[in-house]
């Protein structure tokens, strides 16, 4: 029998892939909590989490088990016929998070669409904006998807540039910017909503200031505009709370105690570890005086609410409650952040870091366009761990949150080794 080498498979996807992703050279062949191993047998730490899908780590048995046993019922029907998962895992989903009812898609990018139709369809029906001149304000430097209307307000010239022509009906402001919010909305009748993320996962884990979201949310209030988080990357317990919007609020699911520090969403956007990075499972949540705009017919999805994803995030959600996912990235992000910042005080090499619970990232001290994060990211990955750069100088760590104290120290050395080498 002929074995593929890593060699072999890299040259295949390159020879009959397209070429839109420039991944780093490691070819996965299996993966068991915080650990993947290479086809040759090597066994690495991830520290990507697949851009936070795989926040439960990676095969957890519990959703694997959710999987294999709906896949050997029942997977796909269509939302022609009801199916005997979806209203139930919309039950323990809607009363998990807080809201009234959930709109199941697949992907991110589809899930920020439906967040986009929904609040354009608001304004029309319910704010009485004129047709047609419905506006929504995002945020500069914004990574919300790769659809056409999405990419339409992207400012990476890589996403957006002979893609167009773009849709219309969109506001940029500066992130972190409430003086830019406010001005854009009062110079404006037509503002329908503000889509934002908690914090700007692909830009670089840019992190607010922290009163960002409260303040841009009491603004959205004051004109009768839609708060849209997208927490596609930062929510299901990345941040060190079950959201990124429930601020210093540990507890898995919506709680009393939340209401402190939580910023709720009018809408709110689910993606990634909806599924614990085992099946696409995204979802819109909002309450009825919003969700009830969207009518039969007015939009769907053929897989979207197959009981297939319902059993799968219905397990994954169990997943983060049960093993306190949340406090867990919490605890560890804090002692990673320390780490860091020893570091970042040793080696001229780092700039700094940043971050939130396990969503964090070093900034390289050298130009976007220069290749040392890229080569920092060979050597570690020579050491034993994955890690992805973001911008050309930043390198995200996001290791999965069932990561242990220990096991977070031995990746502190191997990154404190490789950086101390360069
Ligand atoms: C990944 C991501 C998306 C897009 O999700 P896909 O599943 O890749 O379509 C949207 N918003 C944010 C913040 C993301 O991180």
């Amino acid at each position: 029998m002929l074995t593929m080498t890593s060699q072999d498979l890299m040259a295949l996807e390159d020879k009959h892939g397209a070429h839109n992703y420039h991944p780093l050279p490691v070819v996965l062949a299996k993966g068991d909590g915080v650990y993947v191993w290479d086809v040759e047998g090597k066994r690495y730490y991830d520290f990507l989490s697949a851009y936070s899908a795989v926040n439960q780590g990676h095969c957890h048995p519990r959703i694997i088990n959710a999987l294999k046993d709906q896949a050997e019922t029942l997977t796909l029907t269509s939302r022609a016929f009801y199916n005997d998962q979806l209203g139930e895992y919309e039950q323990f989903a809607t009363e998990y998070f807080g809201f009234d009812k959930l709109l199941p898609m697949n992907t991110g990018a589809e899930a920020v669409e439906t967040a986009i139709k929904l609040c354009r369809k608001w304004a029309y029906e319910k704010k009485g904006i004129a047709e047609e001149q419905a506006q929504i304000i995002v945020c500069s430097n914004n990574f919300h998807g790769r659809t056409t209307t999405i990419i339409s307000f992207s400012n990476d010239p890589d996403a957006r540039k002979n893609f167009g022509p773009y849709t219309p009906g969109f506001v940029k402001v500066e992130y972190d910017n409430l003086e830019a919010l406010e001005a854009a909305i009062q110079e404006n009748d037509n503002i329908a909503g503000f889509l934002v993320e908690p914090i700007q996962g692909e830009a670089g884990v840019y992190t607010p200031a922290d009163d960002y979201m409260s303040k841009a949310k009491a603004i959205c209030e004051k004109y009768g505009v839609l708060f849209i988080a997208d927490e596609i990357q930062t929510g299901i317990a990345r941040t060190g709370a079950l959201l990124a919007v429930c601020g210093n609020c540990t507890c898995a699911g919506h709680c009393e105690q939340q209401e402190a520090t939580y910023t709720r969403p009018d809408i709110l956007i689910l993606g990634k570890a909806l599924s614990g990075g085992v099946y696409p499972v995204s979802a819109v949540l909002a309450d009825d005086h919003i969700i009830e705009v969207i009518k039969p017919g007015q939009h769907g999805s053929t897989f979207g609410g197959n009981p297939l994803a319902a059993a799968v995030a219905t397990a994954a959600l169990n997943v983060v409650k049960d093993e306190k996912l949340a406090q867990n990235a919490r605890k560890l992000g804090q002692r990673f952040r320390a780490e860091m910042q020893k570091l970042v005080d040793e080696s001229d090499l780092l700039t700094l870091v940043r971050g939130r619970g396990l969503l964090n990232a070093v900034v390289i001290n050298d130009t976007p366009d220069s290749s040392t994060a890229w080569d920092i990211c060979l050597k570690l990955r020579d050491h034993g761990l994955l890690a992805k750069p973001t911008h050309g100088n930043i390198i995200r760590f996001a290791p999965p949150l069932v990561m242990t104290e220990e096991q977070l120290m031995d990746c502190v050395g191997i990154i404190r080794k490789t950086i101390l080498e360069f």
